[in-house]
């Protein structure tokens, strides 16, 4: 039976920290479903739409790996793909706690759903999509830490004159 993992994140944008953790991932699994939430709680940057079009235009044509969007209960969309696997990437201490909690609440919704965690590269531990829209909304350069597409998004984002 192939082995197919989810990698849940809001991915707003992706940064290269995403993409080395995918890359990774997708080498250990058969299959890696990157799924977007569509989380209408949290206030995006990037809609969607532009979240899943950045992905797809970033990670290229990897064979195994597909990029979905969900709502709801990540267990859920986890079952509809019969996934067994959860990746999640792991920087710091700092991401620890709220993980672990996560996938303490995922293993009682669904106990033959394994979290399994990726350490960050060390050149990318430091990277968050956070980090990089508030360096990129104040005019920095993160192009050594986002994809092309994303970097070229971020600035028609926070180009001069768009209110944002
Ligand atoms: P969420 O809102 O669910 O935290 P993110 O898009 O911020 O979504 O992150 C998705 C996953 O990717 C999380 O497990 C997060 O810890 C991980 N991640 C984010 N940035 C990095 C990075 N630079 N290196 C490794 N993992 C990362």
């Amino acid at each position: 039976m192939p082995t197919v993992a989810i990698y849940p994140g809001s991915f707003d944008p992706i940064t290269l920290g995403h993409i080395d953790v995918v890359k990774r991932a997708s080498r250990m699994f058969d299959k890696i479903v990157i799924a977007v939430a569509n989380n209408l709680s949290k206030q995006s940057l990037f809609d969607l739409a532009q979240r899943l079009e950045l992905i797809r235009q970033s990670i290229g044509n990897l064979p195994n790996i597909i990029v979905e969007s969900f709502e709801g209960l990540t267990v859920d969309f986890a079952k509809k793909h019969g996934a067994t696997v959860i990746v999640r990437g792991l920087r710091a201490i700092s991401d620890f706690e709220y993980e672990f909690q996560l996938s303490q609440m995922n293993k009682i919704l669904y106990p033959q759903l394994e979290t399994v965690f990726v350490m960050a590269s060390l050149e990318y531990t430091f990277i968050s999509s956070s980090v990089i829209r508030e360096v990129a909304r104040l005019g920095g350069d993160v192009s050594q830490l986002v994809p092309a597409p994303v970097l070229v998004a971020l600035q028609t984002a926070f180009r001069p004159g768009r209110t944002l």
